[in-house]
């Protein structure tokens, strides 16, 4: 049973401003890093006595490169670095059992804390009509390569988002949002221990159910100024709704999920 890990750093315990998660100039970033890979060591360390034969953890967050390798559990292979195709979904294949996203937040918009979508350029996105973050777009990458998302951990709102879309999954609280940079959290063990005990539950279910990653595939992005949305449209085969909103139809999911990122990539970059 090989078990595929995406790692973010918004949702950890504890985590609750940009200057905790930015690799340049934040002061507090080191003990970030700590928080963050503490949680992931501990989804590994489930995983395995839940009988996982390998273990794989995408650094999913920024750059890429938060995990100091040599904290990282031992049972585990970390993929790290940027750029990467399939970006915080690098390494999924076919052969994983489930998957699980650690230290992930909610989406933008929503009253979660630091709630985003990729980017705060973007406002609102949403694939064939239904409003997704992170959470919803790689767990439909997943469903794309068969495999099932069992657990996610992060507050109360990416909790919420996660039981709307993936039917029988753990969902970790590890914190309440109060507001965008606000959280009561749990102490870092504890939310530890909670994540170790979710993927022992969440791999001894008895049968998964990937989600049906449709084709074809739209995602509409509206951003949040008419600037950034000129950029996206650079895009071949993406076209303008109105002034602040693009859209692009994949002949499957994954083209749709490489469209969505180069679009904010573009926007970003503007
Ligand atoms: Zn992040």
């Amino acid at each position: 049973m090989r078990v595929y890990i995406s790692a973010d750093m918004e949702g950890v315990a504890g985590i609750t401003a940009w200057e905790q998660v930015e690799t340049i100039g934040g002061v507090e970033y080191a003990r970030s890093q700590r928080l963050m890979t503490a949680e992931v060591n501990a989804a590994i360390r489930g995983a395995l006595e839940a009988g996982a034969t390998s273990v794989t953890v995408n650094d999913a967050h920024g750059r890429m490169r938060n995990i100091p390798p040599e904290d990282l559990h031992p049972g585990a292979q970390l993929i790290s670095g940027a750029p990467k195709k399939l970006g915080m979904m690098e390494g999924i294949d076919r052969g994983f059992a489930v998957a699980c996203f650690i230290g992930y937040h909610a989406r933008a918009g929503s009253p979660g804390v630091l709630a985003h979508t990729y980017s705060d350029v973007v406002h609102r996105l949403e694939v064939n009509g239904q409003e997704m973050g992170e959470l919803g777009l790689n767990a439909l990458l997943a469903g794309y390569f068969g495999v099932t998302v069992v657990l996610v951990s992060g507050d109360q709102v990416l909790a919420g988002e996660a039981r709307q879309i993936l039917e029988g999954v753990e969902a970790v609280i590890v914190k309440e949002a109060v507001n965008f940079h606000a959280a009561r959290s749990l102490p870092p063990r504890l939310a530890r221990e909670k994540i170790r005990q979710g993927l022992v539950r969440a791999l001894s279910r008895k049968s998964f159910q990937p989600l049906a990653a449709p084709a074809p595939a739209t995602v509409t992005i509206k951003f949040n100024d008419p600037a950034r949305a000129a950029a996206a449209a650079i895009l071949p085969r993406s076209r303008f709704l109105d002034a602040v909103t693009v859209t692009y139809t994949g002949a499957d999911y994954l083209e749709a999920y490489q469209a969505a990122r180069s679009l904010i990539a573009l926007a970003k970059s503007s």
